[in-house]
C-alpha cells in the first residue's frame, strides 16, 4: 500500500489536473483499493504556479505492487508525458505561467506532514522535498509531494463534473436547480448571495463543468448528481468528489498588528497600499469590505490583518480589522452645565453654551468615528482564495471531519 500523487498536468491538450488524475483512478487496476481521492490547494504565490494551484492525492491498497507500478509507468508514458511543455493559456489572469512540467509521485509510506506545511505557506524548491519511493517527471513532484503528505485535519468536499470532449462555448448548468441544492445545509459557496448568480463554473477555458463544494462527502455526491441529472444541464463525462483543504485556512499563519503610518490609494484601480511601523499591506479592489475599510484608514489607527505575504515583502491582506482608530474629526465641547454643544462667538470671541448663555475659552475635541466594519472584514464569496476560511466559521470550526 501507499500513496499516489500528482500535479501540474494543465495544459491546452490535456484539460486540467483533476481530469488526468480522474482518468488515472479509472485506470488503475481492478484489484486495488482506493481511499478517497484528495485536492490540495498550495501557496498560491508559489514560483512554479499552474492555474488553481491545486495537486492531487490518492491512498492505493495494492497486493500487486509490481502491477500497479506498471500501470502508472505506462500512463505516464501514454497519457502524461505528452502534456509537458504546454504552457496553458490563461484567460483569468495576465499573470505569466510557467510551462507543463508534471510530476507524479509513489510513496510506500504518507511523508511527514511538514512539506505540506511548506508548500501551502511559501516556496518549496525540489531539492526539498522527501524521496519518493518512485516518482516521474518535474517540478510537478512538488504539489504531488505536499497533497500527498496533506494530513487532512481540516476537510471540505468538492464534487467536480467534467465537460464531454466536444464541448465548447458557455457552461449549461441548471440554475434552479443550483438555487435549490444551494439551500441546503451542508453546501457551501455555490452562489454568490449578492447577484444571485452560480459560482460553481470555473471562469474561462477548462474542461470542468462545475465544482460543487460541501461539508460532507454525501451532500457533495447528492448535489453533484441532481445537477447532472437535470436536462437543464449539459452533457457530462464523469464525475469525482475529492477531499480538499480549501476553505481549512491553512495558508495564513499569525496575525500582523501595527500602527498605520501611511496610506496611498490608487485611484485608477483602488487598491490601498498601507504602511505601518511593522508591516506594509496591499489591499485590492475585489476585497469587498476589507478594501472599503482599508481605504478608510488614517494615520495612527492600529490595525491588525491576516494574510499571505509575497515574495516582494507585503503583506496581501485577506481579512482586516482596525483595533483602535484615532479621531477624525473636531468639535466644539459640550457645556459642562446643561450638555448643549458649545457655539463660536466668531472669531478669536470664545465659545458660548446657546442654553445657558455661560462662556469658555475657543476650544476643540477630538471626537472618534466608528469604523463603516465592526470587527473583521472579509472579501466577498466570489473573490475569495480556495484556501481562505470564512469568518463566520469560528476557529474551532464545525466540519473538522477526517476523510473517511
Ligand atoms: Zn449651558
Amino acid at each position: 500500500m501507499g500513496w499516489l500523487g500528482l500535479d501540474d498536468t494543465d495544459s491546452l491538450r490535456g484539460g486540467c489536473t483533476t481530469q488526468v488524475f480522474h482518468d488515472l483512478i479509472e485506470h488503475l487496476p481492478s484489484n486495488v483499493e482506493c481511499g478517497v481521492p484528495r485536492l490540495v490547494r498550495l501557496w498560491p504565490f508559489a514560483k512554479r504556479r499552474t492555474r488553481g494551484n491545486a495537486a492531487l492525492s490518492i491512498e492505493i491498497i495494492s497486493d500487486d505492487e509490481s502491477e500497479l507500478m506498471r500501470v502508472l509507468e505506462s500512463f505516464w508514458n501514454e497519457r502524461i508525458l505528452p502534456l509537458k511543455g504546454d504552457v496553458l493559456e490563461s484567460d483569468i489572469s495576465p499573470r505569466e505561467q510557467a510551462p507543463t512540467s508534471p510530476g507524479m509521485v509513489w510513496f510506500d509510506q504518507q511523508p511527514d506532514a511538514a512539506i505540506y506545511w511548506a508548500a501551502v505557506r511559501g516556496n518549496v524548491d525540489l531539492e526539498d522535498l522527501p524521496e519518493a519511493t518512485r516518482s516521474w517527471g518535474g517540478y510537478g513532484r512538488i504539489g504531488a509531494t505536499a497533497a500527498v503528505a496533506w494530513p487532512a485535519e481540516n476537510v471540505t468536499w468538492e464534487a467536480i463534473a467534467w465537460r464531454t470532449y466536444d464541448a465548447a462555448g458557455q457552461r449549461r448548468i441548471d440554475e434552479t436547480t443550483l438555487s435549490q441544492i444551494d439551500e441546503w445545509e451542508d453546501i457551501v459557496f455555490s452562489r454568490d448571495p449578492r447577484r444571485g448568480t452560480g459560482l460553481i463554473a470555473p471562469r474561462g477555458h477548462s474542461p470542468v463543468l462545475f465544482g460543487i463544494r460541501s461539508l460532507t462527502k454525501a451532500s457533495a455526491e447528492i448535489a453533484c448528481q441532481t445537477l447532472l441529472a437535470s436536462e437543464e444541464t449539459e452533457q457530462h463525462d464523469g464525475w469525482r468528489v475529492f477531499c480538499t483543504n480549501q476553505a481549512s485556512g491553512d495558508h495564513l499563519q499569525g496575525n500582523h498588528r501595527g500602527q498605520v503610518t501611511a496610506t496611498a490609494l490608487n485611484a485608477a484601480r483602488k487598491h490601498v497600499v498601507i504602511s505601518t511601523e511593522t508591516f506594509s499591506m496591499i489591499s485590492y479592489a475585489e476585497g469587498g469590505e476589507v478594501n472599503a475599510l482599508a481605504r478608510w484608514l488614517a494615520v495612527g489607527d492600529e490595525i491588525e490583518a491576516r494574510g499571505l505575504v509575497h515574495p516582494n515583502g507585503s503583506l496581501h491582506v485577506e481579512q482586516l480589522r482596525v483595533l483602535n482608530p484615532v479621531p477624525r474629526k473636531q468639535r466644539r465641547p459640550l457645556c459642562q452645565t446643561c450638555g448643549v454643544r458649545m457655539k463660536s462667538m466668531g472669531s478669536m470671541q470664545g465659545l458660548r453654551c446657546p442654553t445657558c448663555k455661560q462662556r469658555t475659552d475657543d476650544t476643540w475635541v477630538d471626537v472618534s468615528e466608528s469604523p463603516p466594519f465592526d470587527g473583521w472584514t472579509e472579501p466577498p464569496v466570489d473573490a475569495r482564495r480556495h484556501l481562505a476560511r470564512p469568518l463566520a466559521w469560528s476557529e474551532n470550526s464545525v466540519n473538522d471531519k477526517k476523510p473517511t
